[in-house]
């Protein structure tokens, strides 16, 4: 069955409120708590771990679930950003980034500033060099930190009186998402990777509860979901995964552009990325169900990408591991995807779980 036009509704909802919510790696509290809220709300049972994920139960193995493998389906909930790296004389901020992105992408974005004491202080990210009136090089000068600075929406002009605002070093900058749904049915937003696939996986819950799955222990297997914090760097998903866990699918952005297959209305299969290989018989299987399901689907490779499964799997996790996720184009910039391709990603994962 296509998923349901409400369905797809709320899903749309649920990547806009999240995309809407800062979490920079390593500043997911209030995401977290958002989650938990939620999950809460559907009746599941979720908890968060010390380094900040939040796993969710979807269902008990009993014995009316059938004997496919305990699995857990991951996400992840942090996002680029940076940190003030020094307050400079003339009132500005030297940032340094949070996560892997050239600094063209946050040239003239707006942000916020996450203080100590738990403020936010607007500002703009420009090059020093911002005006094409006054300055020859706005071109030509290298993209760097030492270029590139934050200026507050604030009359400051030394470091005295931006510290007086309560802004330090180690301050927290999180990017405006300008998360945008527009009538032909795409999602324009930073950090739709991967609050998309976040998104996702709520609805998939959602879905579940709705159809009464869990109390019919219809799923084919017994399931739980990830949502990680630090992905962007890297350690995402080393840590949280319940010890009865024998397969971990990441549900993370498909990358589009040059020879690649996918596209913002596929769901992207992939079979191997900067690590490595897949595990290549669940992969095949994801294929096959594709298939089967009549979706609109590529399988790739992805030069330049790592992903929660490789994260559990470099941690000394023996599980099978697979990366799927919506094609999302313009990736860890001004990021666009479509609800087809966001509806092609769930569809895979409820055929995945037996649901039909
Ligand atoms: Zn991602």
């Amino acid at each position: 069955m296509p998923v349901s036009e409400k369905h797809l509704e709320y899903m749309k909802e649920k990547i806009a409120e999240l995309c809407r919510i800062p979490s920079p790696t390593g500043f997911t509290r209030e995401i977290q708590k958002r989650l938990l809220d939620t999950f809460e709300g559907l009746r599941y049972r979720a908890w968060t771990t010390r380094k900040g994920s939040v796993v969710v139960q979807l269902n008990e193995r009993d014995g009316e679930i059938g004997p496919k493998e305990t699995t857990i389906l991951s996400a992840h909930i942090d996002t680029l950003g940076a940190i003030v790296r020094a307050i400079k004389s003339n009132g500005r901020l030297r940032l340094t980034p949070v996560g892997g992105y050239p600094l063209t992408n946050i040239i003239t974005e707006n942000c916020l500033i996450h203080t100590y004491d738990g403020r936010a202080i607007s500002g703009t990210i420009q090059q020093c060099h911002s005006s094409t009136h006054v300055y020859k090089d706005v071109n030509s000068v290298e993209k760097t930190d030492e270029t590139v600075e934050v200026v507050l929406d604030e009359r400051v002009e030394s470091k005295k009186e931006v510290e007086a605002l309560g802004i330090e070093t180690g301050n927290y900058i999180s990017f405006d998402p300008r998360t945008i749904l527009t009538e032909r049915g795409f999602i324009k937003s930073r950090h739709l990777d991967d609050k998309a696939s976040a998104g996702i996986l709520i609805t998939l819950a959602k879905i579940l509860r709705d159809e009464g799955y869990p109390e019919q222990a219809l799923l084919n297997r017994k399931a739980y979901l990830l949502f990680t914090n630090y992905e962007e760097v890297g350690h995402g998903g080393s840590a949280g995964i319940p010890e009865d866990v024998e397969e971990i699918l990441a549900v993370d952005m498909g990358a589009v552009g040059d020879d690649l297959g996918t596209d913002e209305y596929k769901v992207s299969i992939c079979m191997k990325d900067s690590n490595g290989p897949y595990d290549y018989a669940l992969t095949r299987m994801l294929i096959d169900l594709a298939k089967t399901e009549k979706l609109n689907y590529a399988v790739d490779i992805y030069p330049m990408y790592g992903s929660d499964a490789g994260a559990a799997l470099r941690s000394g996790k023996d599980i099978r591991f697979a990366l799927i996720g919506p094609g999302v184009s313009s990736s860890h910039g001004y990021e666009r995807t479509h609800i087809d391709g966001l509806s092609n990603t769930c569809r895979l994962l409820m055929s995945y779980l037996g649901m039909p």
